[in-house]
């Protein structure tokens, strides 16, 4: 017996542009940061050409180092109709900086993107690492949302500290990280999807919500997910999910209507 399933589900696909920031800031070797390539040389294609086959818009949080090097990649994102968001300039670990230091990162790196895609509204920390300025000074900057927490399973309106300033939260979790996922726990693609399936189905069957807004966020970066076994298991997820009522939405226009 199947109950007929009346729920709308807002899913959004972002994605982290890290490419290889990270390698650069690290000091590693040429293997290392070919890996990190991968994502502009093949992941960000394949993921344009899935988006673009089911009209889907996404976010993408790019670092700024990263625009800076592959601007014409940044472009293409921007040209399809995406929404381009904030993930430090070389993906640093917030936590270990100075207020000041800090601050430098995310004004820096917000210029690079504005010059490029317009006004910049959304942030997700670098490894998911806030430090405990991090919210108060993106909230001055203007952004409108972040999403970096894991305390909700469903975005909410964050009171910033020491800020009058409020922001949308679109909580994450390691089980929706296609990193953790293939690269650390080195899952098959058919448990990937049972996972990130199982969630879907979960959200849109939860009787616990205040308001009916049902909001599923994956979290993929293309230097992984853009690996060709996975790039089809993505699509055998968006046609699962397009079955299911899933509404496809970047993070903006939702964060909008929590903050109205
Ligand atoms: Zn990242």
């Amino acid at each position: 017996m199947h109950a007929i399933i009346m729920n709308e589900v807002s899913v959004c696909l972002t994605f982290d542009v890290d490419a290889e920031s990270a390698q650069i800031r690290k000091g590693e070797g040429p293997v290392k940061i070919s890996k990190g390539q991968f994502a502009v040389q093949r992941g960000i294609p394949r993921i344009l050409d899935l988006l673009k086959k089911y009209d889907i818009k996404s976010t993408f949080f790019v670092c700024g180092w990263v625009a800076e090097k592959y601007p014409e990649c940044i472009q293409n994102i921007i040209a399809d109709g995406h929404e381009i968001a904030a993930h430090g300039y070389l993906h640093e670990e917030l936590d270990k900086l100075e207020f000041n230091e800090e601050t430098i990162v995310h004004e820096h790196t917000n210029q690079i993107l504005e010059d490029l895609a317009g006004k910049i509204k959304g942030f997700r920390a670098p490894y998911w690492k806030l430090s405990k300025y991090t919210l108060t000074i993106i909230a001055e900057m203007g952004y409108s949302y972040d999403s970096s927490l894991m305390d909700e399973d469903r975005p909410y309106v964050y009171s910033v500290p020491e800020s009058p300033k409020n922001l949308v939260e679109f909580p994450v979790e390691w089980y929706l990280d296609d990193w953790v996922l293939f690269e650390q726990l080195l899952q098959p693609p058919a448990a990937v999807f049972e996972t990130w399936k199982a969630q879907y189905d979960a959200i849109q069957e939860m009787k616990d919500l205040e308001d009916s807004r049902r909001v599923y966020t994956l979290t993929s970066h293309p230097s992984c997910i853009g690996h060709a076994y996975r790039i089809q298991m993505l699509e055998r997820l968006i046609r699962y999910m397009k079955s299911k009522q899933a509404n496809f939405s970047k993070l903006q226009p939702i964060a909008a209507e929590y903050l109205l």
